[in-house]
Protein backbone atom coordinates (compact mmCIF):
# COMPACT_ATOMS: atom_id res chain seq x y z
CA UNK A 1 0.00 0.00 0.00
CA UNK A 2 1.46 3.33 -0.82
CA UNK A 3 1.78 6.72 1.44
CA UNK A 4 -1.35 7.75 -0.23
CA UNK A 5 -3.43 5.10 0.62
CA UNK A 6 -6.55 7.40 2.16
CA UNK A 7 -8.01 6.85 5.21
CA UNK A 8 -10.59 8.56 6.81
CA UNK A 9 -11.06 9.65 10.55
CA UNK A 10 -14.94 9.68 11.50
CA UNK A 11 -14.85 12.41 13.82
CA UNK A 12 -15.58 16.21 13.62
CA UNK A 13 -13.24 16.52 16.51
CA UNK A 14 -10.03 18.97 15.58
CA UNK A 15 -8.25 17.70 18.81
CA UNK A 16 -8.56 13.97 17.87
CA UNK A 17 -7.42 14.75 14.16
CA UNK A 18 -4.59 16.76 15.22
CA UNK A 19 -4.04 13.96 17.57
CA UNK A 20 -4.46 11.02 15.07
CA UNK A 21 -2.46 13.31 12.63
CA UNK A 22 0.68 12.93 14.67
CA UNK A 23 0.21 9.52 16.41
CA UNK A 24 -0.12 8.00 12.70
CA UNK A 25 2.67 9.94 10.99
CA UNK A 26 4.80 7.09 10.28
CA UNK A 27 2.78 4.93 8.76
CA UNK A 28 1.94 4.52 5.21
CA UNK A 29 -1.45 6.07 4.56
CA UNK A 30 -2.64 9.44 4.10
CA UNK A 31 -5.29 10.53 7.09
CA UNK A 32 -8.22 12.60 5.44
CA UNK A 33 -10.96 14.37 7.62
CA UNK A 34 -14.10 13.48 7.66
CA UNK A 35 -15.75 16.06 4.53
CA UNK A 36 -19.75 16.15 5.24
CA UNK A 37 -21.05 18.49 7.82
CA UNK A 38 -23.58 17.82 10.53
CA UNK A 39 -23.74 14.90 12.87
CA UNK A 40 -21.70 11.48 11.26
CA UNK A 41 -24.97 9.38 12.69
CA UNK A 42 -26.49 8.99 15.72
CA UNK A 43 -24.36 7.77 18.63
CA UNK A 44 -26.56 5.17 19.98
CA UNK A 45 -24.47 2.71 21.27
CA UNK A 46 -24.06 1.80 24.81
CA UNK A 47 -20.70 0.76 24.62
CA UNK A 48 -17.55 2.33 23.57
CA UNK A 49 -17.18 -0.42 20.60
CA UNK A 50 -20.67 -0.09 19.45
CA UNK A 51 -20.83 3.94 19.01
CA UNK A 52 -17.12 3.53 17.12
CA UNK A 53 -18.31 1.05 15.02
CA UNK A 54 -21.38 3.22 13.89
CA UNK A 55 -19.05 6.11 13.21
CA UNK A 56 -16.47 4.24 11.37
CA UNK A 57 -19.30 1.97 9.37
CA UNK A 58 -21.10 5.23 8.07
CA UNK A 59 -18.19 7.14 6.88
CA UNK A 60 -16.91 3.81 5.36
CA UNK A 61 -20.20 3.06 3.78
CA UNK A 62 -21.08 6.33 2.20
CA UNK A 63 -17.25 8.00 1.66
CA UNK A 64 -16.35 4.38 -0.15
CA UNK A 65 -13.39 4.31 1.76
CA UNK A 66 -11.61 2.73 4.89
CA UNK A 67 -12.78 4.41 7.39
CA UNK A 68 -11.26 4.89 11.75
CA UNK A 69 -13.49 6.26 14.45
CA UNK A 70 -12.99 6.77 17.91
CA UNK A 71 -15.42 6.14 20.66
CA UNK A 72 -13.57 7.67 24.38
CA UNK A 73 -14.55 8.84 27.47
CA UNK A 74 -13.35 9.35 31.25
CA UNK A 75 -14.54 6.81 33.47
CA UNK A 76 -14.69 8.35 37.42
CA UNK A 77 -14.45 5.91 40.17
CA UNK A 78 -16.51 7.48 42.87
CA UNK A 79 -19.40 8.62 39.74
CA UNK A 80 -20.20 4.48 40.05
CA UNK A 81 -17.98 4.53 36.50
CA UNK A 82 -19.56 8.22 35.05
CA UNK A 83 -19.96 9.74 32.47
CA UNK A 84 -17.93 6.67 30.48
CA UNK A 85 -19.45 6.24 26.96
CA UNK A 86 -21.14 9.36 27.50
CA UNK A 87 -18.90 11.85 28.09
CA UNK A 88 -19.38 14.25 25.23
CA UNK A 89 -23.20 14.41 26.20
CA UNK A 90 -22.88 13.43 29.90
CA UNK A 91 -25.21 16.68 31.31
CA UNK A 92 -24.71 19.06 27.57
CA UNK A 93 -23.02 19.48 24.43
CA UNK A 94 -20.61 21.39 25.32
CA UNK A 95 -16.96 20.14 26.79
CA UNK A 96 -16.43 22.69 29.23
CA UNK A 97 -20.13 22.36 30.95
CA UNK A 98 -19.33 18.76 31.26
CA UNK A 99 -16.03 18.88 33.06
CA UNK A 100 -16.80 21.41 35.37
CA UNK A 101 -20.32 19.12 36.54
CA UNK A 102 -17.50 16.34 37.42
CA UNK A 103 -15.96 18.39 39.30
CA UNK A 104 -19.08 19.66 41.23
CA UNK A 105 -20.15 16.51 41.47
CA UNK A 106 -16.38 15.76 43.07
CA UNK A 107 -16.29 18.74 45.54
CA UNK A 108 -16.19 16.43 48.85
CA UNK A 109 -14.57 13.60 47.29
CA UNK A 110 -10.77 13.05 48.88
CA UNK A 111 -7.59 12.95 46.86
CA UNK A 112 -7.45 9.06 47.42
CA UNK A 113 -10.83 8.57 45.88
CA UNK A 114 -10.49 10.45 42.81
CA UNK A 115 -9.21 7.63 40.44
CA UNK A 116 -10.18 7.92 37.03
CA UNK A 117 -8.73 6.60 33.78
CA UNK A 118 -9.79 7.65 29.79
CA UNK A 119 -10.15 5.26 27.38
CA UNK A 120 -10.40 4.99 23.78
CA UNK A 121 -11.93 2.07 21.31
CA UNK A 122 -10.38 2.62 17.82
CA UNK A 123 -13.17 1.21 14.79
CA UNK A 124 -11.45 0.36 12.03
CA UNK A 125 -14.67 -0.34 9.23
CA UNK A 126 -13.88 -1.48 5.33
CA UNK A 127 -16.31 -0.14 2.65
CA UNK A 128 -17.87 -3.97 2.32
CA UNK A 129 -18.51 -4.05 5.91
CA UNK A 130 -15.84 -5.50 7.81
CA UNK A 131 -14.51 -4.09 11.22
CA UNK A 132 -11.40 -4.48 13.64
CA UNK A 133 -11.07 -2.75 17.23
CA UNK A 134 -8.17 -1.63 18.90
CA UNK A 135 -7.91 -0.05 22.57
CA UNK A 136 -6.06 2.01 25.10
CA UNK A 137 -6.41 2.79 28.78
CA UNK A 138 -4.80 5.88 30.62
CA UNK A 139 -5.06 5.84 34.01
CA UNK A 140 -5.19 8.81 36.19
CA UNK A 141 -6.68 11.13 39.10
CA UNK A 142 -9.37 14.07 38.30
CA UNK A 143 -7.78 17.50 39.70
CA UNK A 144 -9.65 19.61 42.14
CA UNK A 145 -9.60 22.49 39.35
CA UNK A 146 -8.54 22.98 35.64
CA UNK A 147 -5.26 23.75 34.79
CA UNK A 148 -3.49 24.22 31.45
CA UNK A 149 -4.85 25.45 28.04
CA UNK A 150 -3.46 22.53 25.31
CA UNK A 151 -5.91 19.35 24.53
CA UNK A 152 -9.46 18.83 24.70
CA UNK A 153 -12.37 17.80 26.55
CA UNK A 154 -11.23 16.57 30.26
CA UNK A 155 -7.83 17.39 29.88
CA UNK A 156 -7.67 20.53 32.07
CA UNK A 157 -8.73 18.17 34.74
CA UNK A 158 -7.32 14.79 34.28
CA UNK A 159 -3.69 13.94 35.85
CA UNK A 160 -1.78 10.95 36.02
CA UNK A 161 0.54 11.78 38.60
CA UNK A 162 -1.58 13.58 40.26
CA UNK A 163 0.36 17.31 39.64
CA UNK A 164 0.14 18.71 35.94
CA UNK A 165 -3.01 18.25 34.01
CA UNK A 166 -2.95 16.55 30.71
CA UNK A 167 -3.85 19.86 29.55
CA UNK A 168 0.06 21.38 31.15
CA UNK A 169 1.62 18.91 29.15
CA UNK A 170 3.32 19.84 25.56
CA UNK A 171 1.66 17.85 22.72
CA UNK A 172 3.92 15.43 22.32
CA UNK A 173 3.87 14.22 25.97
CA UNK A 174 0.06 13.66 25.46
CA UNK A 175 0.47 11.78 22.87
CA UNK A 176 3.33 9.47 23.98
CA UNK A 177 0.97 8.10 27.26
CA UNK A 178 -2.27 8.42 26.61
CA UNK A 179 -5.05 6.36 25.90
CA UNK A 180 -5.39 6.79 22.30
CA UNK A 181 -1.51 6.57 21.58
CA UNK A 182 -1.95 3.13 22.86
CA UNK A 183 -5.14 2.23 20.69
CA UNK A 184 -3.63 3.73 17.97
CA UNK A 185 -0.22 1.76 18.39
CA UNK A 186 -2.40 -1.10 19.01
CA UNK A 187 -4.12 -0.11 15.29
CA UNK A 188 -1.18 1.25 12.98
CA UNK A 189 0.46 -2.40 14.43
CA UNK A 190 -2.17 -4.74 12.88
CA UNK A 191 -2.29 -2.00 9.46
CA UNK A 192 1.42 -2.34 8.93
CA UNK A 193 1.23 -6.07 9.05
CA UNK A 194 -2.03 -6.22 7.70
CA UNK A 195 -1.23 -3.83 5.16
CA UNK A 196 -0.64 -6.66 1.64
CA UNK A 197 -3.95 -8.14 3.19
CA UNK A 198 -6.15 -4.94 2.80
CA UNK A 199 -4.57 -3.76 -0.46
CA UNK A 200 -5.75 -7.07 -2.02
CA UNK A 201 -9.95 -6.59 -1.20
P1 LIG B 1 -16.71 10.98 21.77
O1 LIG B 1 -16.33 12.10 20.85
O2 LIG B 1 -18.14 10.59 21.71
O3 LIG B 1 -15.77 9.83 21.62
O4 LIG B 1 -16.51 11.53 23.28
C1 LIG B 1 -15.26 11.94 23.73
C2 LIG B 1 -15.40 12.58 25.11
O5 LIG B 1 -14.62 11.85 26.04
C3 LIG B 1 -14.84 13.99 25.15
O6 LIG B 1 -15.86 14.93 24.98
C4 LIG B 1 -14.20 14.07 26.53
O7 LIG B 1 -15.16 14.38 27.52
C5 LIG B 1 -13.74 12.66 26.77
N1 LIG B 1 -12.38 12.40 26.25
C6 LIG B 1 -12.02 11.34 25.49
N2 LIG B 1 -10.73 11.40 25.18
C7 LIG B 1 -10.26 12.53 25.72
C8 LIG B 1 -8.96 13.12 25.71
O8 LIG B 1 -7.98 12.66 25.11
N3 LIG B 1 -8.86 14.27 26.38
C9 LIG B 1 -9.90 14.82 27.05
N4 LIG B 1 -11.12 14.33 27.07
C10 LIG B 1 -11.31 13.16 26.41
Amino acid sequence: MQKSSPLMLASHNPGKLSEFQFLLRDLAMTLVAYPERGEIVAETGTTYQENAALKAHAVARTQGVYALADDSGVEVDALDGAPGVHSARFVSDDPWTNTREILVRLMDVPWEKRTARMRSVLCLASPDGQEWFFEGVLEGYILGWPRGNNGFGVDPVFSVDGSSSLAELPPDEKNRISHRALAAMRFGQFWSGARDEISRL
